[in-house]
């Protein structure tokens, strides 16, 4: 019987989880200089934690959610994003209690229900980041610096920065009627899940894929032309901190969030060449939901790298098969335990030795060190052992050093070499 991964799931093998990693550390490195601290949840959570904050009407909700009822007759999800599961552990430890902001983040797998195609899986990666308690916009505009300077540090080019005010809950019932005077005349020509969202939710409207509804909704009222007096001046002093930190972004009057508890700023981080799946990165403030979950009023913002989208826009410099620093030869009866030993002693001092195994001749011993891309080899015979001295051949430029058959040495002229 053939065993294969689900529809949607992959494995990450090597060599690319290098780039992964690569990736993970730049993130973590970036995060440590922002004072964002690691946080890591559950993957499974009651289901309401994310029906009642994604929203009812959400694509993820209504279609995406992997719930199923546990054998404790309990209605489960595996998590298909970060910030709900976030701000109940926010509110469940109580962590508004440490000073503002408290910043967080985390790294690690959701999972939606989607078909699956070039960059969309049904379990992907994410890294995300959240930060709490601040209203101000200079966090907002910190907060995206902090993405930028991830993605940029990652290697990644020509990624577009989008950016727009979505209002709050002040401004968006107001906004909400004009919209709808708007749809109502042509609601028609819209898909049925559009027609129904009209009276549940008609902003999602504005998210729809369907190219029909893009076309039928060109010219609707923009968000940004409807914000509050207090939205409007977060979104001024937004623009103003991101040219202050001269982090490169376009405004998009039409950029719509798929999720329901956004408030004022949202972002995107988009690429041209991924094709329709160009979202890379996203977020936003959600200045509402702490207080949904039963927590104080606090303010957050938060933002999500989507891994597999960023990975096939750096992977080509990067993904070579890592080479050892050192393979050692064995020849004749004593040398493999010797060998052994000695790999063994180099790699408590930092190297990464491999040793052969096998016994086998000289000739095949070197056509190994070349499959593996070895950088240093030695070979240890019944010679060597005897002299208590071996010659380190440098396999990348050729040189040869002869060398005291000792730990120090072998390792100052492997590192060297480097
Ligand atoms: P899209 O419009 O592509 O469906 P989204 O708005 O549903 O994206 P978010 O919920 O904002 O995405 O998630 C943040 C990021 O996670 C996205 O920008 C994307 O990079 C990544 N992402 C979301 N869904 C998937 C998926 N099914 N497969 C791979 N990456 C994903
Ligand atoms: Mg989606």
């Amino acid at each position: 019987m053939k065993h294969k991964t689900l529809k949607g799931f992959q494995d990450i093998l090597p060599p690319e989880i290098s780039v992964w990693q690569h990736i993970e550390k730049i993130s973590r490195d970036v995060f440590k200089t922002y004072g964002y601290q690691e946080i890591r949840l559950p993957v499974l959570e009651s289901t309401d934690i994310f029906t009642r904050s994604i929203g009812e009407t959400s694509d993820i909700v209504e279609k995406e959610m992997y719930t199923f009822t546990d054998k404790g007759d309990r209605s489960v999800t595996l998590r298909p994003e970060g910030t709900a599961s976030f701000v109940r552990a926010y509110v469940e430890h109580h962590l508004f209690n440490n000073p503002a902001p408290q910043k967080f983040y985390y790294m690690g797998p959701m999972f939606r229900y989607e078909r699956p195609q070039a960059y969309r899986y049904r379990q992907f990666y994410q890294i995300g980041a959240e930060a709490m308690g601040v209203e101000d916009p200079k966090l907002d505009a910190e907060i995206i610096s902090m993405l930028s300077k991830i993605l940029n540090s990652t290697g990644l080019e020509g990624v577009n920065f989008e950016l727009t005010s979505i209002g709050c809950k002040n401004c968006r019932p107001a906004y909400r009627d004009a919209l709808k005077n708007f749809l109502r005349d042509r609601l028609n020509s819209f898909c049925g899940d559009c027609q129904r969202r009209f009276d549940l939710n008609p902003l999602r409207i504005l998210d729809c894929k369907v190219p029909g509804c893009i076309e039928s909704r060109q010219g609707s009222p923009a968000v940004l032309d409807h914000l509050c007096a207090d939205c409007k001046q977060h979104f001024d002093g937004l623009k103003r901190n991101l040219e202050t930190l001269s982090v490169r972004h376009s405004i998009n009057p039409n950029l719509v969030r798929g999720l329901d508890y956004y408030t004022k700023t949202a972002f995107e981080v988009t690429s041209e060449s991924l094709g329709s799946q160009k979202a890379v990165a996203a977020g936003g403030r959600y200045d509402g939901l702490v207080d949904e979950f039963g927590g104080p009023p606090t303010p957050g913002i938060g933002f999500a790298i989507g891994m597999e989208r960023i990975i096939p826009l750096i992977k080509g410099s990067m993904s070579k098969a890592e080479p050892p620093d050192l393979l050692i030869c064995p020849l004749g009866q004593e040398a493999p335990e010797k060998g052994l030993l000695l790999a063994e002693q180099l790699r408590s001092s930092g190297i990464w030795a491999e040793v052969n195994y096998e016994q086998t001749s000289l000739k095949s011993q070197m056509r190994k060190a070349n499959r593996l891309g070895a950088k240093n080899v030695i070979v240890l015979g019944e010679d060597e052992l005897k002299k208590g001295e071996v010659v380190v051949k440098n396999m990348v430029n050729g040189t040869e050093t002869k060398a005291v058959l000792e730990v120090q040495e072998l390792k100052k002229i492997i590192k060297a070499g480097k």
